[in-house]
């Protein structure tokens, strides 16, 4: 049995229903599940491992909803960096293909770091592209690496050039072979119970480069197996326009044929989607994830996070992978998640709301993404997002994942009226402390798990010889 004692936070931010943010506070933790948050004169005094946190606010762990680790290997590469998707891809589908295993884990250790760093103490992870004796395996082992809470998306392609796909042929794998791999996977790793550390969930990339077959096989499974489902959905309007020609629907039409509106679904993007769709995914519990500096990066528009969340649709916040980011930062995807609702609260129709009254008119108060609506998509929004009641808030009997942050900082010299809206309106910074269940993950700034120094060199290595 051990014990963590964290205590002194200037303030620390809950996100339980009440929303409570206590001052001089802290909370104690037994086994990597909380027992009690509370001011630190009601807490117990001692314990294993004590963190004083005198001078900083302590925060719920932050919940990363999309991500491809192994694009670490290819950020910012020239090739890709003024387009928009399509061609984003085309220039890095082969590049991908040609990662090996080595590299693969040097990548999900670099990006898992980055984002703990970040204060994001459970990460998704999607990657599709599985080939050069690469799999899955090798990121679940790298995540152990480094301690953070993982859950692996199995994805997939299956839908060729040569079939009217998008990724090149050598690229995609055969159906039958990512089924018995989805299932191999589920049945070696997939751990649901509360406080779980891995969770396997089926992710065929996209309507663009799988099958119809393999999205209802997919589906399937992963119910047979209680797992989720995600994939990349109305990220482009070259997406919508692909469906529209080969299957005469809009995209999520086209995924509700295939059983993929649903609770135990979510998907990455979901920018181009109307009034109805947004319904749609309220009523059916499909959830979506926000990618704002991907969004922005490839020019691909601005999700309705607003209007989302009016209609009770479940929303988490994703870095998207690192070659469209071209950061693992889920602080900043944060801030951008508040700033670009208010740009798109600016805008005039149709890409902005239905009203030609100002912003600042009183009507339209309730259309101001705030900085404690940023945290909490980031926080209680991705658990939910990700299925996980064991996570996303700091209360009893919850997961001891938490971060805590320097409020005695440059960027944060004036701006400490309110410390809580400090972190998403003022420069992201470093996390101070990563806990994850209850264990020390990032050490006054460094990553304490592991000798990362190393693994960056040789994770930049690897990221050489693959752009040769
Ligand atoms: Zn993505």
């Amino acid at each position: 049995m051990t014990t963590l004692l964290a205590k002194n936070a200037t303030i620390v931010v809950t996100m339980d229903d009440g929303r409570r943010e206590l001052r001089d506070a802290g909370l104690f933790v037994r086994d990597g599940f909380i027992e009690q948050v509370a001011p630190t004169a009601e807490l117990p005094t001692s314990a294993d491992m004590v963190l004083d946190l005198r001078g900083q606010i302590l925060l719920p762990g932050l919940v990363n909803c999309h991500h491809h680790l192994d694009q670490l290997l290819t950020r910012n590469l020239p090739a890709a960096q003024n387009t928009n998707l399509f061609p984003w891809l085309r220039a890095l589908y082969t590049v991908w293909s040609r990662r090996t295993p080595e590299a693969s884990r040097t990548a999900t250790i670099i990006g898992l770091a980055e984002l703990a760093c970040s204060g994001c103490t459970t990460a998704f992870d999607h990657t599709y592209v599985f080939q050069n004796g690469c799999k899955l395996d090798d990121q679940i082992q790298a995540a152990r690496e480094l301690g953070v809470r993982f859950v692996a998306a199995r994805g997939s392609m299956s839908l060729g050039e040569s079939q009217g796909g998008l990724p090149p042929d050598n690229c995609v794998e055969k159906e039958d072979a990512i089924l018995a791999d989805s299932l191999r996977l589920i049945q070696q790793y997939h751990n649901p119970e509360r406080g779980s550390m891995l969770q396997i969930v089926l992710a065929p990339c996209s309507p663009f480069s799988v099958t119809a077959n393999l999205m209802r096989e997919s589906a399937r499974l992963a119910r047979e197996r209680g797992v989720r489902l995600h994939t990349h959905l109305c990220e482009t309007l070259d997406e919508e326009r692909y469906t529209l020609d080969h299957f005469q629907m809009r995209p999520v039409a086209y995924l509700e044929t295939l059983g993929w509106i649903a609770d135990d679904v979510w998907y990455a993007h979901a920018i181009h989607v109307n009034d109805d769709e947004i319904r749609l995914f309220g009523q059916s519990g499909t959830g979506v994830c926000h990618c704002p500096s991907s969004n922005m990066r490839l020019a691909s528009g601005i999700a309705p996070v607003k209007k989302y969340l009016e209609h009770g649709v479940k929303v988490g916040v994703g870095v998207d992978g690192s070659a469209s980011n071209d950061a693992s930062n889920l602080l900043i995807e944060t801030r951008e998640a508040m700033l670009l609702a208010r740009l798109k609260m600016g805008l005039l129709p149709p890409e902005g709301p239905q009203t030609l009254l100002p912003t600042s008119h009183p009507l339209r108060a309730r259309e101001w993404m705030t900085a404690r609506k940023a945290l909490e998509i980031a926080t209680r929004g991705g658990a939910q997002v990700l299925g996980r009641a064991d996570i996303g808030s700091l209360e009893p009997g919850k997961c001891a994942d938490f971060f805590t942050l320097d409020l005695n900082t440059i960027d944060y010299a004036g701006a400490l009226s309110d410390p809580v809206a400090a972190v998403v309106f003022c420069a992201p910074q470093r996390a101070h402390y990563i806990v994850v269940g209850g264990r020390l993950i990032v050490d006054k700034g460094e990553i304490a798990t592991l000798d990362i120094a190393p693994v960056i060199e040789e994770h930049n290595r690897h990221a050489a010889t693959l752009v040769l």
